[in-house]
């Protein structure tokens, strides 16, 4: 049995967790209806969680939400905000510091940027510049910028298993843990949450799975197995490249503009991921649910015409 079927735990949940820098456009919806189908259909709770930590823009957490209901999901329990747990994100890295597992970063961004590209640097990854630091040299530097708290990563690389992708291997770097506003980052908070809210199923997009390796690897230091993991295809615009707001109408609300109801949007999205028989409503996509027929390949976005036309 596939780990996305065999029995969950009785409180395991999976979830849906939007950043709300703008509007949720079609990938972001098919995504979410994946999830809440994985979820539903393996006996899950699912979880709506908005990660406001960064990149807010005013209005669009509550947009978010609405758009989700348009399309037919439900969730358990309330909506949930990340920006409400802040001190309890910071207490986990404490925890983390008192057993040697962190340490400040002083390095700007063009800093990174520099010594990541350097030969044998690892593409993107950070390579450790402030790990080594003397606690004269980090007092010095505290007085001219205030630091970032990293990850003092023990592994170079880590393997995570993939729904889709099968057995994946990635990089695990020094991660920022706190960014240098004293706000947790991304990764930290979306483990910590995922560890504490039950959540053993993992839905989204594949450009998430390169960070697979290095959230596994953090959870199991703060003591928590990893999810299972499912990385969705993305959608891409006409283009080839992800889907995005030049490619023309590709919001549930400028569909809607366009005369096209959430109903018509649903039938795209279930069609795109591979349900095979045309469907009008989330509650239909479950009971057509045969994840194993569904497409590996992305889904390409055509630009819709007006309705009616
Ligand atoms: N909040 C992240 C995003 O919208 C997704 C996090 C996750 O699903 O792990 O890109």
């Amino acid at each position: 049995m596939s780990p996305t079927h065999s029995r969950p735990a009785h409180d395991a949940a999976g979830r849906f967790a939007p950043s709300p820098s703008g509007d949720l456009h079609l990938g972001n919806l098919r995504t979410a209806l994946a999830a809440w189908g994985f979820a539903r259909t393996t006996g899950r709770r699912f979880l709506l969680r908005v990660e406001d930590l960064d990149r807010v823009k005013p209005g669009a957490a509550e947009r978010n939400v609405a758009d989700l209901r348009a399309i037919g999901l439900d969730w358990d329990g309330p909506v949930d905000h990340q920006s409400r747990r802040i001190p309890h994100f910071l207490e986990r890295v404490q925890e983390l510091t008192a057993a040697g597992l962190t340490y400040e970063c002083f390095c700007t961004r063009r800093e990174i940027h520099a010594a990541a590209s350097a030969p044998h640097g690892i593409p993107g990854a950070y390579p450790g510049t402030c790990r080594h630091l003397t606690e004269e040299q980090r007092a010095r530097r505290r007085t001219e910028r205030p630091p970032a708290v990293r990850l003092r990563a023990g592994v170079r690389e880590f393997t995570v298993r993939d729904h889709f992708a099968g057995e994946f291997t990635g990089a695990v770097d020094d991660m920022v843990l706190v960014r240098n506003d004293g706000t947790p980052a991304y990764n930290l908070a979306v483990v910590v949450d995922d560890a504490e809210q039950g959540v053993d199923q993992v839905v989204r997009g594949d450009d998430l799975l390169p960070s697979a390796p290095r959230q596994a690897y953090l959870a199991q230091l703060l003591g928590h197995p990893a999810p299972s993991y499912l990385h969705v295809p993305l959608v891409l615009g006409p283009g080839g490249d992800r889907l995005a707001k030049r490619d023309g109408a590709v919001t549930l609300r400028e569909l809607q503009d366009l005369g096209h109801s959430p109903e018509d949007v649903v039938t795209w999205l279930a069609s795109s991921l591979g349900v095979a028989h045309p469907v009008r409503t989330a509650a239909e996509v479950l009971e057509r649910w045969d994840p194993g027929t569904w497409s590996r390949e992305p889904a390409v976005f055509e630009p819709w015409d007006a309705a009616g036309d």
